[in-house]
C-alpha cells in the first residue's frame, strides 16, 4: 500500500515501510506550499539522526535505517491521527490561544493533543476527547504522553550539543503489528522551533516569508552531523 501526504510518499511493505521524503514544504494547513530542491534529503537524515539517537536512549521510534539521499526504512505503523505538541519555550499557537510572552520559558515542559485535520485545522483534544472520538485508548494516550516527555528531553539536548535551543516540537505515533506504541514520522526543522540567539533555523523562515529555509535547514544538518554518525 502507498500513501502520499504533503511531504512524504509511504510504502506499506509486509514487514517495513520506506518513507520517502519529498522536497514539498507547506504551512497554514496546505494553504502555503512550495518545492526547494533538496529539503526532503536534508529532513530525512536529519530525522534519521535524531531517531537513531533516540533509539540509543531507549525511546521507541520507527526508523531502522538511512537510504540516502531521502529515504528510510522504518517499521510499518498503524499511525494515531494525532500530532503531540511538547513545548518547553512559548510561541506559536500557544500564545495565540492563550496570550503571553514569546521566549518565556516553562517550569515544565507542557503536552499537547490536536487531531489531524486540516479541515478544522487541527483542533486541540484532551484524553477525555481521545477514547470519546476513538482516537485512542485512555492508555495509548498516557504512553504517548510519557514517551512524548522523554523524547523531548534528549532532542533537546540533542540540538543542544548542535548549538540550538529546542521551543516545541510536535511527535506522531503508531501502533506496531504487535500492538506497542512508537514515534514515527519525521523529526526535523518542519516539525519543531529551533533558535539560536534569536535567528530562526525552523520552517518559521518559511511560514513568515523570512528568506531562504533551506539554507538555514543545512546550518542545522550540518551542525547535527558531528553528534550521530548513520
Ligand atoms: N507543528 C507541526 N505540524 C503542524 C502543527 C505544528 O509540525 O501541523 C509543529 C510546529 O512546527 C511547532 C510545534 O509543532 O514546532 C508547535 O506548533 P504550534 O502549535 O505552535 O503551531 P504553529 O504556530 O506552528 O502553527
Amino acid at each position: 500500500m502507498k500513501y502520499e501526504g504533503k511531504t512524504k510518499v509511504v510504502e506499506i511493505k509486509e514487514k517495513e515501510a520506506i518513507i520517502s521524503f519529498k522536497d514539498d514544504i507547506t504551512a497554514g494547513d496546505g494553504a502555503k506550499h512550495d518545492v526547494f530542491a533538496g529539503k526532503g534529503s536534508i529532513c530525512a537524515e536529519l530525522t534519521a539522526m535524531a531517531m537513531k539517537y533516540l533509539n540509543e536512549k531507549g525511546v521507541p521510534t520507527h526508523f531502522l535505517e538511512f537510504v540516502p539521499p531521502n529515504v528510510l526504512r522504518a517499521l510499518p505503523l498503524r499511525m494515531f491521527p494525532l500530532e503531540v505538541v511538547v513545548r518547553f519555550i512559548k510561541a506559536g499557537s500557544f500564545l495565540r490561544r492563550y496570550g503571553g510572552i514569546e521566549g518565556e520559558v516553562f517550569k515544565e515542559p507542557i503536552v499537547e493533543f490536536f487531531v489531524k485535520d486540516d479541515e478544522r485545522h487541527d483542533p486541540m483534544v484532551c484524553m477525555d476527547h481521545l477514547e470519546v472520538l476513538n482516537l485512542a485508548t485512555r492508555e495509548q494516550g498516557m504512553e504517548m504522553k510519557k514517551i512524548a516527555l522523554e523524547a523531548g528531553k534528549h532532542l533537546k539536548s540533542f540540538f543542544e550539543m548542535a548549538g540550538f535551543e529546542l521551543w516545541d516540537i510536535k511527535f506522531e505515533f503508531g501502533l506496531t503489528t504487535d500492538g506497542k506504541v512508537v514515534l514515527g514520522d519525521e523529526v526535523s526543522p518542519d516539525t519543531c522551533r529551533l533558535r539560536r540567539k534569536k535567528d530562526i533555523y525552523d520552517k518559521d523562515v518559511y511560514r513568515k516569508d523570512m528568506g531562504d529555509p533551506i539554507a538555514r535547514y543545512k546550518e542545522v544538518l550540518e551542525a547535527c552531523r558531528g553528534i550521530v554518525s548513520l
